[in-house]
């Protein structure tokens, strides 16, 4: 298969897109139709610039209201047809894309338009061009593949084929086994989007959510297994309608298209393997298995405040380094990284965020695969600088900037030993190990986020949710390992006065709202965390109420978390203690938790927090 994507996928003029999608390795695009008219130049000069950039068209599209329509439309329409092959002529182009009539004048009937289809084919077989039937899912008579498939079928004409678009055939719940008889060569084109599931009309759905394979919900898999089985060969085509793309960094849009592409060619189940020329069979991985540390980026005021904050959650500054201003401090299992180096990542991450969470440590049983993954997807690889690195770890370059290192699970010894010095403490760690951390990023950034971790770390994911900030709509995804051993929430809001808007202008970008860490006793906690001095958030007593109302718990063990702020919830697999910090700086706070079974991060919680956070901003009136 070869790989395209149309020009509407992505923003800026026509010039910009062709740039964007060539640089990203694209060999193939669809010229949309409203790209072309509104494009200033020639067409030759446009055929010679795609040319150079080694761009081939495979396609020129859309052709709307064709088939089934009366006298006079259905003779105009012929020699609308004609115009259109005289303008691909130009372009270099002989496939057309007609998508199935929704005019309130077509006619009905699977006979008609394949009659229609097949006198349309002997006008392309005279000029050399083919054409590529697609039954839209709100076309007024055709909306299901297995129609337009009889209606090719019927038309019965070899420059008659048919078009299989993913987005049409998953918005309406079609079933995808029909396709198997269809024979591959009369499948002129396939086009491919993914999409959240949403409950709406698919015309909005299809104009506004789309989004690339892997960072959606649709079954793709299943669909790419039957179109290989078809022994179809021809383009696999990007056509994405989606509001932040279109508003956003061609260059960067156009680089995570093309890698959706390569990531989605492997999602292929069973046989047949990989055979496009394009794309090589990703590496297999062994997912990380949790997060080795955090590394806060500070200067040296906040170094003060934070190192003051974490000694009253019980954490002790283990280990110094022992060239750089770098501390690790550290309880049970959880590393949390100071790093207040000169000229350093950490420091110019600082510069532009301010104080922040800047990398990530990711335990890997096998760093080598991830990174040969990663480089095959096309992601930005950091290699340590053996100048001026001691650690020897690679890094992926997080959506948000801040480095996911790939830290080596047997690496001995640890690189802990060989950079740090260690300090004698006594500790009685309270916190056992990161249990989540909750991120704040832009839309189209969870987007970039949702593809990275799951195609490069083949993490999970689960639907989107929606959570009611006082002053705006917040949504959230989770991202997990397969043993959750590794948790992310991804949070985003349009809503610029929200916790996560304004957490969003305030790091000029994304970061961490909180980090979720595992206690085994969460009221000792509490209570040492009150006798410490550790501001904790407050929680309304109508929160308290409600939860007498809707679990069966006794007055006494309610009223013993609304003695120390504790939070509550339950599921069908157990339950569920969370207690925050208050926002450390208005920027970030640490939650503890307790579980006992319970799989979730206290989703039914996220409304009362983040009144209770917007209320520490001072954000309500
Ligand atoms: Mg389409
Ligand atoms: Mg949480």
């Amino acid at each position: 298969m070869r790989y395209s994507i149309a020009t509407v996928s992505i923003s800026g003029t026509l010039s910009n897109k062709i740039e964007a999608i060539a640089a990203a390795g694209f060999t193939g695009i669809e010229i949309f139709e409203n790209d072309l008219i509104s494009h200033v130049g020639s067409l030759t000069d446009l055929r010679r610039k795609m040319t150079d950039l080694g761009l081939t068209v495979e396609v020129y599209q859309p052709f709307r209201d064709f088939e089934g329509m009366p006298e006079p439309f259905r003779s105009r329409n012929f020699d609308r047809a004609e115009r259109k092959f005289d303008l691909m002529e130009e372009l270099g182009t002989d496939l057309l894309m007609i998508c199935s009539n929704v005019s309130p004048h077509a006619l009905g009937g699977i006979g008609r338009a394949a009659d229609d289809l097949h006198e349309l084919g002997e006008h392309a077989a005279n000029r050399g061009m083919r054409i590529a039937y697609e039954a839209l899912g709100w076309g007024r008579h055709v909306k299901d593949y297995r129609d337009s498939w009889e209606i090719v079928r019927r038309a019965n004409h070899p420059n008659v084929g048919l078009t299989l678009d993913t987005f049409h055939i998953y918005s309406r719940g079609t079933e995808i086994d029909s396709m198997l008889n269809i024979p591959g060569d009369r499948i002129f084109l396939v086009q491919v989007a993914d999409a959240p599931q949403l409950s709406m009309d698919p015309l909005s759905w299809s104009r506004h959510h789309r989004c690339f394979p892997g960072q959606g919900e649709l079954d793709l898999a299943s669909f790419m297994t039957n179109i290989r089985a078809t022994g179809y060969d021809g383009p696999l085509s990007l056509e994405i309608f989606n509001d932040q793309f279109r508003s956003s960094d061609h260059f960067r849009h156009a680089r995570d298209a093309y890698r959706s592409l390569i990531y989605l060619a492997n999602e292929t189940e069973g046989e047949p393997a990989i055979t496009d020329t394009v794309s090589q069979p990703l590496q297999d991985i062994k997912q990380p298995t949790e997060i080795e540390f955090f590394e806060f980026a500070v200067n040296s005021e906040e170094h003060k405040a934070l190192a003051a904050f974490l000694t009253q959650a019980g954490f002790s500054h283990a280990a110094t380094h022992k060239k750089k201003q770098v501390e690790l401090w550290r309880q049970g299992a959880i590393n949390l990284v100071i790093n207040r180096e000169p000229e350093s990542f950490a420091q110019r991450y600082h510069a532009e965020h301010g104080l922040s969470v800047c990398a990530y440590g990711l335990t890997c049983p096998d760093p080598k695969s991830i990174v040969e993954r990663a480089t095959s997807l096309g992601y930005d690889l950091v290699h340590a600088n053996p100048e001026h690195d001691t650690h020897g770890i690679a890094a992926v370059s997080g959506p948000t900037g801040a480095l996911l290192y790939l830290v080596d699970a047997s690496d001995t010894p640890s690189h802990w030993e060989r950079e740090f010095t260690h300090h004698p403490v006594e500790q009685d760690a309270m916190l056992k190990r990161v249990d989540h951390v909750a991120t704040t990023m832009a839309f189209d950034e969870v987007l970039e986020a949702t593809l990275l971790y799951r195609s490069v770390f083949q993490m999970m994911s689960s639907p989107s949710v929606t959570i009611a900030d006082p002053l705006g709509i917040v949504k959230s995804q989770v991202m997990e390992v397969e043993d959750r051993g590794i948790a992310m929430t991804l949070n985003s809001t349009l809503a610029v006065g929200t916790v996560v808007g304004q957490s969003q202008s305030r790091y000029h970008g994304s970061g961490v709202n909180h980090i979720a860490m595992a206690t085994s006793d969460i009221f000792a906690l509490a209570e040492h965390l009150t006798a410490q001095g550790t501001k904790l958030m407050d929680v309304t007593p109508h929160y308290y109420d409600d939860l007498v109302a809707r679990f069966s718990l006794s007055n006494e063990a309610v009223n013993r978390m609304k003695t120390f702020h504790i939070l509550y919830d339950e599921d069908d697999d157990g339950t569920f203690y969370q207690l925050y910090t208050k926002l450390f700086n208005g920027r970030f706070c640490f939650e503890f938790v307790q579980r006992q079974g319970y799989r979730g991060y206290g989703m039914a919680n996220a409304q009362i927090r983040l009144t209770m956070q917007a209320r520490e901003l001072d954000l309500l009136r």
